[in-house]
């Protein structure tokens, strides 16, 4: 049962792997998940944003399935197929812009930044990163340090690798306003590192384990200006927001903005690891033969459920799906903001990034915590798989699988409803 199994698991674990709530998993369908002991709950967190198409999409299973029939592994940089051949053709067509791209696939969100970023740094023969406060980019000691939170990611782990800088990101709601991080810019670029030694700057175009905060499209088509006049690389970290999550296939297409660099992982595999960086070809060619890759990078079964995942985006309509969720979705959250106005600071939304900000007072600079806790750890109890983030630890985010039944997600709603209710 869970109990015990939570027990094994504090015996046996790093207790830096945490586990929220004690819940472990049997099986999972679309946006259902039953635990060992049969119960069953809905998950609007799809694994972090992972199942854009649905725990075990049947589509993505018997792809992955029959690719496992014929070979598990060969090694991409040995003997390679054409699954990663595909795939790479799909995603350089997929990412913005019209200057001609090409791909490269590793494993993990963070390996995808390391390499995004050794890219750029090969291609500029500069060293700087610049990246954002509240930002997210991964847990390796490269993307850690790039990370803008320091508990619990970056405690006692640094130092880190040099070079890597960071300014405030927009925010309405803390008065950070796209002039104020430019003139943090400038500030940096004054006193601690010329533009001329700054190979990238790294940006979320919706913050997410920072809180779900959209960047104006104004402020991204400045920093595209910025990076276009000092050569500096823009890698757009679209891990978390990619492959329909926002309601277009990658989120920097609603700034109308052609990134250098741009990172993908989770949504891509479906649920099977795999992520890429695709960028400008010229700049993708900078680093030599055998520079990239890894034993694993591109497995042909993450290319062949990437390939899956395509076809089910483009045949469900799931961009369409994320926005009509998204909208579902926030109005029952306003309905809460209307019954208890005093815990409500902000309802946001792109898409199917969904945001409820939870406060005292009615005050947005009094962030609860405490209540987003408990929230949580009430509907886990209940049924309902709920993600915390946040710089304040004050926001439950909403990324139900586009799949999801309109069904679910009111009896997932009409569920937090009544839990918010009794707390
Ligand atoms: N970048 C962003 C924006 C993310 O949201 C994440 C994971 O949450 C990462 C990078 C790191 O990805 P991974 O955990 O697969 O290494």
């Amino acid at each position: 049962n869970n109990a015990e199994l939570q027990q094994r698991k504090q015996a046996a674990f790093a207790r830096g792997e945490g586990n929220a709530y004690g819940i472990y998993v049997a099986k999972a369908k679309n946006a259902e998940l039953w635990d060992v002991e049969g119960k069953r709950y809905i998950d609007f967190g799809a694994g972090i944003a992972v199942v854009n198409t649905g725990h075990s999409h049947p589509k993505v299973v018997a792809a992955v399935k029959a690719q496992l029939d014929n070979f598990s592994h060969t090694c991409m940089t040995i003997t390679p197929y054409e699954s990663a051949v595909k795939l790479a053709e799909k995603l350089v067509k997929a990412v913005p812009g019209n200057t001609p791209k090409k791909a490269m696939f590793v494993t993990t969100g963070a390996e995808a930044v390391e390499n995004a970023v050794k890219i750029a740094r090969s291609y500029t023969g500069r060293s700087g990163v610049i990246a954002f406060n509240g930002g997210f980019h991964g847990r390796t000691l490269l993307t850690v340090g790039l990370t803008g939170k320091v508990q619990p990611y970056k405690a006692g782990f640094g130092p880190f690798p040099a070079e890597l800088y960071h300014v405030p990101y927009p925010n309405a709601l803390l008065d950070i306003t796209e002039d104020d991080s430019f003139e943090a810019l400038n500030q940096l670029f004054k006193c601690d590192i010329d533009p001329n030694r700054v190979a990238a700057i790294i940006v979320e175009c919706v913050q997410g384990e920072g809180g779900f905060h959209p960047a104006p499209a104004s402020f991204l088509k400045k920093l595209r200006e910025l990076c276009d006049q000092k050569g500096i690389m823009l890698i757009c970290d679209e891990i978390q927001t990619g492959f329909a999550r926002t309601g277009r296939m990658f989120a920097h297409e609603y700034a109308g903005i052609e990134a250098d660099l741009v990172t993908m992982a989770k949504g891509l595999g479906g649920g099977f690891p795999i992520s890429a960086v695709v960028g400008k070809a010229e700049i993708m060619d900078a680093p030599q033969p055998g520079g990239l890759g890894g034993t694993y990078a591109g497995s042909p079964l993450g290319t062949t459920a990437g390939l899956a995942v395509f076809d089910v985006i483009e045949e469900e309509k799931l961009c369409d799906r994320a926005l009509a969720i998204g909208e579902r979705m926030v109005n029952h959250l306003r309905d809460i903001k209307d019954d208890l106005p005093a815990i409500v600071g902000d309802i946001r939304n792109l898409g199917a990034m969904i945001a409820l900000e939870l406060v005292k007072d009615g005050d947005i600079q009094k962030p609860n915590p405490e209540l987003t806790k408990a929230i949580c750890a009430k509907a886990a109890e209940k049924g309902l798989i709920l993600l915390s983030c946040g710089t304040r630890g004050n926001v439950i985010r909403f990324l139900p699988p586009l799949t999801t039944e309109m069904e679910i997600i009111d009896e997932g709603m009409t569920l937090l409803k009544s839990i918010i209710r009794e707390l």
